[in-house]
């Protein structure tokens, strides 16, 4: 049933990532432009417990598109997570006459944005917004490509230092349950292996390949390691017990992030925002932007929620291919 909606709420819940102030100046210009009020709605659902509420403004959100982080704010809320603590936030909206919610985030954002949905009715859309890109339904989230880009950056240049210096690298990046950033990165940054939270390692294996290398000549590697399958410390000691060889380490952490996002995160986040508005406009509710095979979808959100990304084989084999 279409809603009379007249002001929409805006946040940002979560990891933060790239790209997120490039969707909050596309809700926000979209929403005024279809004839919303927009409110920006600090440190996520936290803001929603007795935070900051600001009607938005087109000057509100200038000069933000190629900032990373998020103008709003984020946090993570456990009180949120509890049914008590949805009726309040609820309250809070009611309190502002906020009629409708877009949520940026990732999954447990968006379930969280579903369960306002369903146990208060009001009308919620999600767009996806995580480094991890592991939202069913979605080729792409905000922030993931620029989180890639950062880190193939930084393997770049360890990998100077890597052929100078003779040595094997082994960089540990984000990636608690999905491997799916060092697959990515792995395959641009031409890595001799990558290991994935999704796939059992064998590091007998790998060491074999590194000392059959060596005899033939080859001189340093690079070896990316997801934080979700084990730790780049920890490689590498197997590494240098089992080779002798002169191993060393790079946690890439935060920097992952950070960083002006790329030209496909600013675009997806204008297409994303503006499809949002749109969703509302159009009586769509409970929904999640997405693309897919190049076109902006709207799909269920406990559907995005509730699936597992599958890693991508044919990338993991490349790998394996193109680094003998
Ligand atoms: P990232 O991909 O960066 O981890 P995320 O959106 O998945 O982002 P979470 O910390 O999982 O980050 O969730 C952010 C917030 O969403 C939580 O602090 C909580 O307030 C809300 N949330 C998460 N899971 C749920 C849930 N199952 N029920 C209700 N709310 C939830």
């Amino acid at each position: 049933m279409k809603k009379n909606i007249k002001r929409i709420g805006v946040l940002t819940s979560g990891g933060d990532c790239s790209g997120m102030n490039a969707v909050i100046r596309s809700v926000v210009r979209s929403g005024i432009y279809s004839g919303f009020e927009v409110y920006g709605i600090y440190h996520g659902y936290q803001g929603l417990l007795g935070g900051k509420i600001k009607k938005m403004s087109c000057r509100s959100v200038g000069n933000i598109i190629n900032r990373g982080g998020t103008i709003l704010k984020t946090a993570r809320s456990q009180q949120f997570e509890t049914p008590e603590g949805r009726t309040h936030a609820m309250d809070t909206l009611r309190e502002k006459m906020i009629d409708a919610l877009i949520v940026i985030g990732g999954d447990g954002s968006l379930i969280g944005a579903h369960l306002l949905y369903k146990e208060h009715h009001i009308p919620v859309i999600g767009i996806p917004a995580t480094i991890d890109n592991d939202l069913h339904g979605t080729d792409f989230s905000i922030g993931t490509d620029t989180a890639v880009n950062v880190a193939l950056e930084a393997i770049d240049k360890i990998r100077d230092t890597a052929i100078s210096m003779e040595r094997i690298f082994v960089i540990e990046v984000m990636g608690r349950d999905i491997g799916y950033i060092a697959l990515q990165v792995a395959l641009a940054a031409g890595a001799e292996e990558v290991l994935v939270p999704e796939i059992d390692y064998d590091v007998e294996s790998m060491v074999l390949d590194i000392k059959k290398g060596r005899k033939k000549g080859k001189i340093s590697w690079v070896i990316v390691v997801a934080e979700g399958a084990t730790s780049a410390a920890e490689i590498a000691k197997q590494i240098i017990d089992m080779t002798g060889f002169d191993t060393r380490i790079t946690v890439l952490g935060y920097l992952q992030r950070g960083g002006s996002p790329t030209a496909m995160d600013r675009i997806l986040a204008a297409s994303f925002g503006k499809a949002a508005i749109d969703a509302l406009a159009n009586g769509d509710i409970d929904k999640m932007v997405a693309i897919s095979a190049d076109k902006i979808k709207l799909i269920d959100l406990d559907y995005a929620c509730s699936q597992k990304n599958e890693l991508n084989m044919s990338h993991y084999k490349l790998i394996k291919i193109l680094a003998t």
